[in-house]
């Protein structure tokens, strides 16, 4: 049996996780299952699953979890503080699959104790890519994508020489709002923004698919994960999400992979890597697909892409910096404080100030969140919201 724990257990992502394990109960040994405010999801999910721990982020929510979960031989942990603590144990198989900057500290847990860390939080990757990638070689834990571009890419890649790749083309919907005007954009509220055509996501990762901020993330994190320079990946809006995303090789020739919009075709892919086994999705039907649409990427629109270049470039912590003046951005924006197009103004003017850091290497997790926090912290004060 595998001994495998998941964190971010009640999201979208961990969710999907649980039914493929749920699905093939004998095959795996449920260590940590964690949640953060739905501690009635979480509690449900730790008994179907008889994991071991239940752990939510949220310090105050101790005795209510423990008492859902009365009864059982399930152990209680709340805090941040012990989540990192069930993070800590070892295990087969861990899924990092908390949403936001809160996943990268997780994630290094994880790797130091897993032998196959599965990771969906690409924020890991944009703030900290060089200090998770340093830390599951120095622990000899596997990284595996579960973005479904990067599941994409990875599976093209398979058996294939990394010096013949030539590009990268990571295809994107375009979001709901691919045809829409820039005046209709800087109308648009959250739950518009939130209202994805094909993929079923967390809420926050829908708003980011709209604005493209998800696809600009997802840039850094190929160029992280992979080890390609910036200038070999291009975004190609494909509306229908069958192909995933596709590698482009020295001879012309471009592997595709494809596949309906299920995040369990990813997800199973990187439970069960290197084999594969059925996850139980839905299959395509050629005869029902009459058409495969591709165009390029509108940056004045969607200047993200552009932006995400801007922090390739920089490098160092100008990956975490983006990614934390596109949180609080959206937490602005949330909030009804500004409207859907303010959020890549604020984020493109905090990466520019990001020359008044001296030190700008990212190898060191209280370095990383300096900068997560100051770039907070001037979205605040470009918008006068601050505290
Ligand atoms: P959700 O919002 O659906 O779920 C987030 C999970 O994280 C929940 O379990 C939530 O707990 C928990 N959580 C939230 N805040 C904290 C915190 N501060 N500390 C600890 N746990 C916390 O997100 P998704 O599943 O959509 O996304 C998860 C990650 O995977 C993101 O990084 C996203 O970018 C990435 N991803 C998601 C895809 C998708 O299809 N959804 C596709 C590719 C990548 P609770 O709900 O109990 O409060
Ligand atoms: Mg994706």
């Amino acid at each position: 049996m595998r001994r495998v724990s998941i964190f971010g257990a009640t999201g979208s992502i961990g969710q999907n996780t649980v039914r493929l394990i749920e699905q093939d109960k004998d095959a795996f040994d449920v260590v940590a299952v964690s949640g953060g405010k739905n501690i009635k999801k979480l509690a449900d999910i730790a008994k179907s699953l008889d994991a071991k721990v239940a752990v939510t982020s949220e310090d105050n929510l101790r005795d209510d979890l423990k008492s859902l979960l009365k009864g059982t031989n399930i152990s209680v942990y709340a805090g941040r503080s012990e989540l990192i603590d069930a993070a800590s144990q070892t295990v087969d198989w861990a899924m990092s699959a908390v949403v936001g900057f809160a996943g990268l500290e997780i994630s290094l847990a994880l790797a130091q104790n897993s032998k196959t860390l599965a990771l969906a939080n690409k924020e890991s990757l944009v703030c900290g890519g060089a200090l998770l990638k340093n830390t599951c070689h120095q622990h000899g834990c596997t990284l595996l994508p579960v973005d479904s571009e990067h599941s994409a890419i990875f599976q093209a890649l398979n058996g294939e020489d990394i010096k013949s790749v030539e590009r990268i083309l990571l295809t994107a919907s375009g979001g709901p709002f691919l045809n829409a005007s820039r005046d209709e954009m800087a109308r648009v509220t959250p739950d518009q923004a939130a209202d994805h055509p094909n993929w079923s996501m967390g809420k926050r990762i829908s708003i980011d698919s709209a604005s493209m901020f998800n696809k600009a993330m997802e840039i850094i994190e190929t160029k992280e994960l992979f080890d390609f320079s910036s200038d070999l990946i291009e975004v190609v809006v494909h509306p229908q999400s069958i192909i995933h995303s596709m590698v482009g090789f020295n001879d012309g020739a471009i592997m595709a992979q494809m596949g309906p919009p299920d995040m369990c075709g990813a997800i199973g892919y990187a439970l069960y890597w290197p084999k594969r086994q059925n996850a139980g999705v839905e299959r395509l039907d050629f005869s029902q697909l009459s058409q495969l649409d591709f165009q390029p990427a509108d940056t004045t629109r969607f200047p993200a892409i552009s932006i995400a270049h801007e922090v390739m470039a920089k490098g160092g912590l100008a990956g975490a910096v983006f990614n934390a003046a596109k949180e609080q951005s959206l937490d602005l924006f949330l909030e009804g404080k500004i409207g859907f197009l303010q959020m890549a103004d604020l984020v493109a003017k905090t990466v520019k100030s990001l020359s008044s850091f001296d030190d700008q290497s990212a190898d060191k997790m209280d370095k990383i969140i300096k900068a997560d926090t100051w770039a907070r912290e001037h979205v605040k004060e470009l918008t006068g919201y601050q505290k």
